[in-house]
Parts: structure tokens; sequence; C-alpha cells
């Protein structure tokens, strides 16, 4: 007989040591078991953990992959980027809804299956595609949906819709997945061979502030977009007070068109968890995070099974490769479907078991992270690039690319393009030299950075270098063709934008919303001069006065096309600007005016 609902739940608790720091533990485990967290479910949860019962529906209430209402056993979460409707996304969704006979939001009557969509998945390269639970689906056609639905309803099993197996690790017995890594150009830092263990012994061979000497003297910067230099963060991390200090590794790539570290994660794991030791080594930490992102769970096994191979060589735990009295080890947190937990305060909430809200600045967590300690939160790239410079030094990795912007970048490289997929390229390479590797056409459109990048840029840019100081990015490169509607593009980035604000302030829980509003405006030819006007004002403001990144790089897809795509705009102003409003029809506004108050409407 199965256990009652307050035996497993608090069985779950247990097994997190009823620590409230693991709530995302818990309600992951519980919305796994149970299909939700429901309201009773919560109730023990707050018991047990000794937590007001608001702190649990308010987590619950924030991150996509948990729910309060039951989904089916098994969830499809279509991926809604504008690369993959631009792929047919849209008709690969009709196909999913018409053979389950429900739409996007619902559940079949049976509680089989959900059908849902989802901001990007991190498959851009592939798409369409989509999650069913944890396995990833790629490259769907109508066809290949009604084949899945119809293969769900008979075996209810998502790990038979993987047919072919991709390539690499994905293979691993792990991992089993059809995704392929698309890797495209290997290049010195990250895709070169590397021998787990050397770079380590070598730290331990090194005093900690040496390893952050060297890392300032590679002048490695950031590679999540900030470029904010690593060794100074790492310096202050060192110095602040504190009872111990933490390395985090954000590996929650939420960007829409980004993807690289999931191939990082996928093929050089090891390179990744040996730049997290020597970066606890240096911090003087013993303890290492990696924040995952849930629409990575495919993953976890087999990152949790490299970290416990490791261990067992002695690379992690106690007196790491012989260096008495360095103790460090490394978890996995996972997340559940939020873009802003990629802000790194709110991803340090995240992990101490609370909604996803960034944290005002400062403290920075440099100086007050993780649990209240000096936290030093890292991209999957940068640490791996910290490996490496320990491993050939720091001169090996400041001669490549340029003097302000050392070492090679991982590019993910998607839309109309003939060979989407990673590229580890130099910094200071042109935009045009990336988009002829790739096949982009010759008059694309380019979205270098994604939609919080401030670059959509037209072949007039194609000769501008890919740097911070120039063309900066965090990874994504989306490459859109002359025939691809540029509005609609930026339409589905502000949506992106209105669906992840995590609500806290005003400007970008309510300046979004009017954004989008102005942009459909635009689509639908009623918007003047007046309005762009406006949109411009408007844009300004969220900028300036948003707590986060998020709301401070919401308005860039509408001013960079604004700036840089002027007639998309003009084309589609309405003919008069006399103060009247195009859009407005004094007889429907009449008619619904008398509907509201009940009367009849009144004859003129
Ligand atoms: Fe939240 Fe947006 Fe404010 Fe950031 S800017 S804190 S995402 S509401």
């Amino acid at each position: 007989m199965s256990d009652s609902l307050p035996t497993a739940i608090r069985a779950i608790c247990d097994q997190f040591e009823n620590d409230p720091h693991r709530m995302m533990d818990i309600a992951r485990a519980v919305q796994h078991r149970f299909n939700c967290v429901s309201p009773a479910a919560m109730d023990i949860i707050a018991a047990a953990l000794d937590v007001a019962r608001v702190e649990v529906e308010s987590f619950v209430s924030f991150y996509t992959f948990l729910s309060e209402e039951p989904t089916g056993d098994i969830v499809i979460r279509l991926c809604n980027d504008i690369v993959d409707r631009f792929h047919g996304g849209d008709e690969v969704a009709a196909a999913f809804a018409q053979e389950l006979g429900i739409q996007p939001g619902q559940t079949t009557s049976d509680l089989r299956i959900s059908l849902a969509y989802t901001a990007c998945i991190g498959m851009s390269d592939q798409a369409p595609a989509a999650l069913v639970n944890d396995v990833v689906v790629t490259e769907l056609s109508t066809d290949k949906a009604r084949r899945i639905v119809r293969d769900l309803k008979e075996h209810r099993n998502p790990q038979r819709l993987v047919e072919k197996l991709g390539d690499g690790n994905n293979t691993h017995p792990l991992v089993q997945s059809m995704v392929r890594n698309c890797i495209r150009r290997e290049g010195p830092v990250i895709f070169a061979p590397f021998e787990s263990g050397k770079a380590l012994r070598k730290a331990l061979s090194m005093s900690p502030a040496e390893i952050i000497r060297n890392i300032k003297t590679s002048r490695l910067r950031g590679r999540g977009g900030a470029g904010f230099p690593t060794g100074i963060k790492w310096e202050f991390t060192r110095a602040a007070p504190g009872r111990t200090r933490y390395i985090i590794c954000n590996a929650d790539e939420g960007e829409p068109g980004t993807f690289k570290d999931r191939v990082i994660l996928t093929e050089r794991p090891d390179l990744l968890f040996e730049g997290m030791t020597i970066g606890g080594y240096a911090l003087g930490g013993s303890e290492g995070i990696v924040y995952l992102r849930g629409e990575y769970a495919y993953l976890q096994r087999f990152l949790e099974e490299v970290l416990h191979q490791r261990r067992a060589a002695g690379l992690l735990g106690k007196n790491i490769a012989g260096k008495e009295g360095f103790d460090f080890d490394i978890r996995i947190q996972m997340g559940a479907g939020a873009y802003i937990c990629g802000a790194e305060t709110a991803l340090i909430n995240s992990c101490e078991g609370r909604r996803g809200d960034p944290r005002n600045r400062p403290p920075f967590p440099a100086q007050e992270g993780y649990l209240g300690q000096p936290t030093c939160v890292n991209n999957v790239e940068t640490l791996c690039c910290v490996a490496r410079i320990v491993e050939r030094g720091a001169a090996f990795f400041a001669q490549l690319g340029t003097q302000a912007s050392t070492g090679t970048k991982l590019l993910s490289i998607s839309g109309d393009c003939k060979q989407p997929g990673v590229y580890e390229v130099p910094f200071g390479i042109s935009l045009r030299e990336v988009l002829q590797m790739a096949g982009a056409p010759c008059d694309a459109a380019v979205q270098v950075g994604g939609p919080s990048g401030d670059q959509m840029v037209g072949a007039d840019a194609y000769d501008r270098a890919i740097c911070y100081d120039d063309l900066a990015t965090g990874g994504a490169i989306v490459v859109f063709a002359q025939e691809r509607d540029l509005l609609e593009v930026v339409d589905s980035y502000m949506e992106f934008f209105v669906d992840e604000s995590c609500g806290y302030c005003t400007p970008c829980r309510v300046g979004n919303v009017l954004l989008k509003k102005c942009i459909e405006k635009v689509i639908a030819g009623r918007a003047t001069p007046t309005d762009i006007e406006q949109m411009r004002r408007l844009c300004s403001t969220i900028k300036s006065t948003s707590r986060c990144g998020l709301g401070q790089t919401s308005p860039n897809p509408i001013l960079t096309t604004l700036k840089n795509f002027p007639a998309l705009y003009e084309r589609q102003l309405a003919k008069t600007d006399n103060g009247l409003q195009p859009g407005f029809n004094l007889e429907n506004a009449r008619s619904e005016a008398s509907r509201i108050v009940g009367r009849a409407p009144v004859r003129q």
C-alpha cells in the first residue's frame, strides 16, 4: 500500500534533514511524486521545516516547474522561443494539441498528460524542441509530435521517445539523450583535451594568493555577459570576513538562444569541477554548488557520477590530492524553471530555498552571499577557463583574443544558418567571420547576446568584433534571415520579459507589459510617432529605475531595433498624428459602455 500523503511528505522532508534551505529539493521531490505541491502538502512541509506556510506557497508559485494544481503524470513543455516558432514550433504545438485534444495550459481528462509552453530550453540549435518530463525531444515536426503523443498514450514512458542517441556523452548510460552537441569549432581553452587532476595538482602547489594573481594576470573576465574581472572578484571574496566562503557555479543559462553551457556540462564536466575546486582552494572555502537549470535535469545523474568519480580519485573530499587540510566538495542544486535565477543574487536565494527574487546590492555576494557568507558566483565557462589558466599558465591565455578580452569565447549560434551549434572562437573575431562559419545569409539581422544583449544588428555591423568592448555577448548569436519579421521577434522577446519578471519592482512588472502593448500597437499599424516617443521614454524609465539586470535590459530589443532598423517602425506608423488615436473606434466604445451600464445604445 502506498504511503499516506503526510507520511510520504514527511519522509521527503526528513531526507533533506528538514532543512528549509533545501526547500527546492523538497518541493521538486514532492512535485515529482504527486504531480503537484498541493495546499495540503504545503501545510505538511511548512510544519516539518518550521517555516510560515505562506513561504512555501510563495515558493511554489514562483517556479514554473512546480504547481499547486495537479499536472498529468507526463508534462510536455513546448519551447516557445522565437527560433523554435520560426522553425515550425506553432505547427508542432497545434499537432500536439490536436492529438491530445487539449490546448497548452491544459491536462487531459484522464490526468495522464499535460501540455504547456515554456521559455527557451537551451536547444535552439535543434529546434523545435520540447521537454517530456525530463526527456528532451528535438527537431520536432508535426508528424513526430503525433507519433510522440500516440507512444505516450500507449506506453507512458517518455524515455522511449529517444529513438536515436546524440553524440559524445549524450550516449552515456546515465544520459541517454537524443541531444546532439553540435560542436562546430574547437578551440584551445574549453574543447582542447584535458587531463583530470592536472590543473588541480598544480594549483595545490601554489599559494591561494599566487593563484588569484595568475587569474588577474590572465585578464580573465566573467563569461556570463557582464565581463567583470574574475581575479578581482576572487580577491574581494577571499578578503571578505566570514566563517567560510562558497563558490557557486551558475549553470542556469536561460538567455534565449544560449546553449553552450549545456555542451560544456556534457563534454567537459571535469574541467568545470576542477575550476570550482581550484576556486575553493583559492578562496578558502569548503563547499561548491552547481546551480543546474531545471531544463538540464537530464544531465543531473551523469554529473553526480562525475563528482562521485572525482571523490573516488581523491579530487574532492578530504585532504584533496594529498593536500593536508584542504577539504572541499561540490553539490548540485537543481533549479525549477525561472530565468531570473540566472541573476547571481536571485540564484543565491534559490540555493537557499527561497523564491528567486534578486537582492538589493550592496551587500554584494562577495561580502554576504550564500547563507550570509562571502560567496563567489561564476559562470560555467569562466570556471573552465580558470582550470585551463592554471594548467597552461596565464601567459598562454592572455595571448589569445584581444588586450581587453583575453582567451576564447564559446558562441551558441542558432536561427537561420546552415550550421547552428557551438563555436569556440578567439575574442576579437569579426561578426562576419562568425556568420560565414555558421553558413548564415549575407544580409541577415543578428541578435548578439540574446534579448537582454543590446545589439540587434544588420549587415553594416558585420565587421565589428565579438569582444567586451564592441559586440559583447554571453554566448548567444541568433540569426534572422531577411524574410523574418523583426517586430515579431521583438514582440516575442517582450513577452519573454513580461513572463520572467519576478514582479518585485513596478517599472519592470508594469513597464514591460506597457512596452509589449506598444509593440502590439506598432505591429497592428495603429501607432503614431508620438507613441514611439512615449515608448522611448518608457524604455528609459524602465532601464534606469529597475532593480536588477532583467528590468535594466528588457527594453533592449526595442531600443536596438529602433536604432538599427528604424524603417521597421516607420513603415508601420499610422498615417495621422493629429492627437486622435487612430485605433479608437467611437461606435465600439459607446456600445461597450452601454453594455457595461446595462443601457440600450444611444442612437444618433
Ligand atoms: Fe524583479 Fe524585474 Fe525588479 Fe528585477 S527588475 S527585481 S526581475 S521586477
